[in-house]
Parts: C-alpha cells; structure tokens; sequence
C-alpha cells in the first residue's frame, strides 16, 4: 500500500466546479482585488470569530508586513523560536529586524518560561508560532508581551482553525499571519497569506501598503508594495473554505488514532503533550523517535510517505550564522531535529491508510 503524504491529486481530482469559477472571472476579466477576493477575507475573518482579514501575496509576507506596520524596524529585536520553517525567520529578517532565539518546548511551539531571559531592550515584538498546528502557549505569552510592552505577531501558517479555550490565533496578539500555499490546512492553488487583526486601524494599513498605498487610482499617501492576493485565487479559496470544518476534524481524527495507537511505544517513539483546552489541528503529525532515521526508511521502504519536519534548526543553518548562535544552545529544538518524524496525516487518507500506517510503525517496534 502506498500512503501518500500530499492530498493535492485527491483534493482537485474534480477539478470542473473550480474551473468554472475562474472562468467567470477571466471572462470578466477581474484579475486584481475583485468581488472574491473580498468575499474570502470576509468569510476567512468569520471563520476565525473576528472582525477583518486582509489578504497578501504569501504567507512569509503577512508576517513581515504585519511587523512593519506594527513599527518593527531596522535594529529591533524579534523573538520566536528556531523549531519553526524557515520562513518565519526570514519574514522577521525582511522586517530590517533581528531574529533573536528562543527554545521550544517539549509540544513544538515556545517554551514560554524561556521568553523572558532573550528580552533587551531593544526588543520590540515576540513572533509565537503555532508549529504543526499546535497552538503557542498565549495565555503565558501574552502578559510577558504586556508586561515589557510588546507587540505579538502570530504565526499562524499551519495553525487554520485551531484555537485554545475556543479563541483562535487573531485573537491574541495584534495580529496573526497565514499561508494559504498548496500544502496548508486550507490552500488555493498558488502562493497565498491572510492577515487577522481586531484593529481596523492595522487592516487599513495593511491595505494600503500591499497595493501602492493608493487610496485611489490616481493618489498615493504613502509608498508602498505590490503584494496582492491573487483574485483567481480567492475563487479556489471560497470553495474550499466550505470544507475548512471537515478538513480540520478529519486531521483531528488521524491525530487522536495515531496517539491511542503509539501510547505505549514510549519511550522509543514520543507522542507530544497534549495540553489541555488546545484545538491541535494537525497541519503536521511529528513524533519523536529515538531511532528516527531507521523507522523513516522502514516506513519509506513500505510504501508510508514518512518526512522530516525540520533535521536542521535554523540556527544553525548558514543563512543564520550572522546571529551568531551554536550547536548547543537551543537544546529542544535540536533534538527535534535529531528524533522528528512526519506521518501522513492529512484529510484525504482513508481508514485503511491510517491503520496500515499505524500496523507498519508497530511492525518496526515489535520486530526488534
Ligand atoms: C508555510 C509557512 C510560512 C510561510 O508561508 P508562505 O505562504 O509559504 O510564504 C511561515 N511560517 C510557517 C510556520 C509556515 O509553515
């Protein structure tokens, strides 16, 4: 058997409805900020409880423009965690900002009681990023970030739809970034990012920097960027945003088999902790396993598209050595990146693909 970690084939086998979307739209010829695009942010803010949404060329964008109209600049600190995709550094680093480590914890996400020993005074923004689709600790992060006067940016690119006690990324911070790239919980057919915030004052501004800061065709009260959500996009979006429910309970589903399954496997394969009130929405299904890289080649072997989330933390990528950190100094997320491993967990597997997965993992502990 064959179990497939992208869905993407499944997903648009019947392409045909989607197709005759767009093709109302080219006929009209309403490529830019039409009717749809409207139409999703306000259904992608409803779906999230909150007032406004604005939507951006990708997700890695949402992140840098939110910073920057937050008034993150140049020489400022940025805090999040190395345990994350590359992405969510590079956007702070786009800001003119420098990203400043902390570690994560045993969940993924960071480890709040590590927050405060990076905060200088140049610090300026913490970034928490909801990993794997396991929500950040806000209810701890938010009163360092007020007590030290700090804006919150939510990374919130695999995290559609989760939420704790029932309030979802958005409603914390100042604002919370997504991605609505191909392989995100809810995706469109290219590259895409959304913005949630309860500020109709940063919405504003968000909409005049990702079109020329134009207020009109003619006028421009501040420059600004090209960095427009796709209209033809936002066809794909509307559709699938009908589904966000069933996407979302079926990870949540997989997520929980996979859990009962591997309970006693420890301590040779870990299921994270599980903290309570958490809506993990399962962008990604990680594990920790002491022989990972022996288990990822049984399950490849076997036909489960096993992957790894991330082997190398950024900081100690190349693109990071200007910050100076070593091996040694964030030691949770290295050892993510020794002992993670993936399982396909996605909303079109099919009960025999979950249980023949879970058979195979059992398989590889049972047979040594
Ligand atoms: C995908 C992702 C991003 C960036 O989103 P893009 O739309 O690909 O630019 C940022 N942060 C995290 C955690 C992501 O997974």
């Amino acid at each position: 058997m064959r179990v497939p970690f992208s869905y993407l084939d499944r997903q648009f086998a019947d392409v045909d409805a989607y197709l005759e979307d767009v093709r109302k739209v080219v006929v009209r010829g309403d490529f830019t900020l039409g009717p749809e695009l409207q139409e999703f942010e306000r259904r992608f803010a409803s779906l999230h409880g909150l007032p406004h949404a604005v939507g951006v060329g990708t997700g890695t964008d949402a992140i840098t423009m939110a910073l920057e109209m937050l008034g993150v600049q140049k020489g400022d600190e940025v805090i999040t965690t190395p345990n994350t995709f590359i992405a969510t550094v590079g956007a702070i680093a786009m800001s003119g900002a420098r990203p400043v480590f902390v570690d994560s914890e045993d969940g993924f996400v960071i480890d709040p009681n590590l927050i405060e020993a990076a905060i200088t005074p140049r610090t300026r923004a913490i970034v928490p990023v909801h990993y794997t689709g396991n929500m950040a600790d806000m209810p701890a992060i938010m009163p360092i970030a007020e007590k030290h006067g700090l804006t919150v940016v939510e990374d919130a690119a695999q995290a559609i739809g989760a939420s704790i006690d029932g309030k979802g990324p958005g409603s914390w911070g100042a604002a919370a970034a997504f991605s609505l790239h191909p392989l995100k919980n809810l995706n469109v057919w290219s590259d895409g990012g959304m913005i949630l915030s309860r500020s109709s004052e940063l919405i504003d501004k968000l909409r005049l920097h990702r079109n020329h800061g134009l207020v009109n065709r003619d006028e421009s009260v501040v420059f600004g960027r090209n960095c427009r959500f796709d209209n033809i996009q936002a066809v794909v979006g509307n559709r699938l945003i009908a589904e966000t429910d069933v996407i979302t309970s079926r990870r949540i589903e997989n997520g929980a088999r996979y859990d009962a399954a591997f309970a006693g496997l420890a301590p040779h394969l870990v299921v994270p902790r599980r903290r309570p009130g958490v809506k993990h929405v399962f962008h990604l299904y990680v594990v920790r396993v002491e022989r990972r890289d022996e288990l990822l080649k049984f399950l490849q072997d076997r036909g489960v598209e096993a992957k790894i989330h991330y082997p190398k933390p950024i900081h100690l990528m190349p693109a990071a050595a200007y910050l100076g950190y070593g091996e040694g100094d964030f030691p949770m997320a290295e050892a993510h990146g020794r002992t993670a491993l993936t399982l396909p967990s996605h909303q079109h597997l099919t009960e025999e693909e979950v249980a023949y997965t879970i058979a195979t993992v059992q398989e590889f502990f049972n047979g040594r």
